[in-house]
């Protein structure tokens, strides 16, 4: 499926990329190919077959070669358990399309079902699989294996505790997030999807351990309605979320200068270990659902910035609702990470070139179609207040970590049992094999 060969010529012909320096990290690519196959309804704007664009631009472009590639398995439901309440995931679990229109009104409100978050076949898979792919990159993050570790069907910033929300089920950021937390004294979060990062911030709204780092569309009634700059945290917490509220249309440049004068002094200040960056594509100009301006490369130049400063990396998708940009974009973000240059022209034996036309570039125009609401004096004056913010921050918090980290090999209890039973041995078996070598010791002296 997602496994195809070119022609000799073409191979010999084409050089597909250019790596910009000697060394480059160990970039990890975790991505399980039956997530595509999921289908939220005929005329919901979130396609998981996104996710299978994505994926063989990725591998025309060969950067395959570059990475260390994994098929994680699903996260288990301990795992989802760290997070979403029980009553949830049991919900979530059994829940069919069928059963869903014999439900009272109350319980579908309980749980937000509606056109949003619909119920559709194998939503539990679905939703298990995007959070295991993050968890599976979290882990090898906390190994070392791996410096950046990407999964582009993970991101989904909206999911609750008790509930989904915004096309997003279960939270495969804070899961991640709380894993990272075993051994990571500071995590820094930064979203830089078109919408407010609101799952995020609220999990972790209360805690210094992390810092959240939203840049939206804001007005107050935009979806999800919150990300004002006001919203900072509470408690211990209190400065340590950040929101980044922006107007309609803004374009590269006013994004990019605005993004790294704000996170190079918050990465400074709060010196995280370890940064989860989420790259929602929906803040690309044409996005089915958006309203900025913004260019892939501006958008991958965020990705860039935040690359440069060498701490480890999980770097995850969320939202974008026109699968042919969205595709392109991570595609080059892919290319970023791995420090390498793309042939903007995009490989013709793609098998879903055709998606790619008229132009068949890397990089279309994607700026000019909405009005740049964002005057200058508007974003100094966001600026200002961010940074007047972070005058309060006086230390990067250091934390005991008293707790030795659970179970870092993501193993699931069954595959932990067979493991075990393959190492155990009775002290009989071993008495015995100990006899037996003993006795061949002889054999061979004599
Ligand atoms: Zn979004």
């Amino acid at each position: 499926m997602t496994t195809f060969s070119t022609d000799a010529k073409t191979e010999s012909n084409t050089p597909l990329y250019l790596a910009n320096s000697a060394s480059s990290p160990n970039v990890s690519y975790h991505y399980n190919p039956t997530i595509s196959q999921y289908h939220y309804g005929p005329h919901h704007p979130m396609k998981p077959f996104r996710l299978m664009l994505t994926d063989h631009l990725v591998i025309s472009y060969k950067l395959y070669e570059k990475m260390d590639l994994f098929t994680p398995r699903s996260a288990t439901k301990e795992e989802l358990l760290e997070f979403h309440s029980e009553d949830y995931i049991d919900f979530l679990q059994k829940v069919t399309p069928e059963m869903t229109a014999k439900l009272s009104d109350q319980k579908l409100a309980q749980f937000n079902i509606g056109d949003d978050c619909p119920v559709f076949d194998g939503i539990y898979d679905y939703s298990s699989k995007y959070a295991g792919a993050s968890l599976d990159a979290s882990r090898k993050l906390i190994s070392g294996m791996s410096d950046i570790a990407i999964n582009w069907s993970g991101g989904l910033h909206h999911a609750k505790k008790f509930e989904p929300s915004g096309f997003c089920y279960v939270n495969d950021i804070v899961l991640s997030i709380l894993n990272l937390l075993r051994v990571h004294p500071r995590v820094m979060y930064i979203d830089i999807d078109l919408h407010h990062g609101d799952g995020v911030q609220e999990a972790f709204y209360t805690t210094d351990r992390v810092m959240t780092v939203s840049f939206h569309k804001f007005n107050g009634e935009f979806f999800p309605g919150t990300g004002s700059v006001d919203e900072v945290g509470i408690g211990k917490g209190k400065n340590y979320a950040i929101n980044v509220p922006l107007k309609d249309g803004i374009d590269d440049d006013s994004y990019i200068r605005l993004f790294k004068s704000i996170m190079e002094p918050l990465i400074t200040k709060f010196q995280p270990t370890c940064i989860v960056q989420q790259c929602g594509a929906d803040s690309l100009g044409y996005d089915r659902l958006g309203c900025f301006n913004l260019n892939i490369r501006a958008h991958g130049e965020c990705v860039k910035f935040i690359r440069s400063f060498g701490l480890p990396m999980l770097v995850l998708g969320g939202g974008g609702y026109t699968p042919r940009n969205v595709s392109r974009l991570w595609c080059y973000e892919t290319s970023v990470l791995n420090d390498v240059t793309l042939d903007h022209k995009i490989p013709n034996y793609l098998p879903t070139y055709d998606w790619f036309g008229p132009d068949y570039s890397l990089h279309p125009q994607l700026e000019g179609r909405i009005d740049n609401k964002n005057s200058k004096k508007y974003l100094e004056s966001v600026k200002h207040e961010v940074l007047e913010q972070l005058r309060y921050l006086n230390y990067a918090p250091s934390v005991q970590m008293s707790e030795i980290p659970p179970d870092l090999t993501g193993l699931t209890e069954e595959e932990e049992d067979i493991i075990k039973e393959l190492n155990e041995e009775t002290t009989e078996e071993k008495y015995m094999k100990r006899v037996k070598d003993e006795a061949r010791v002889g054999e061979m002296v004599e």
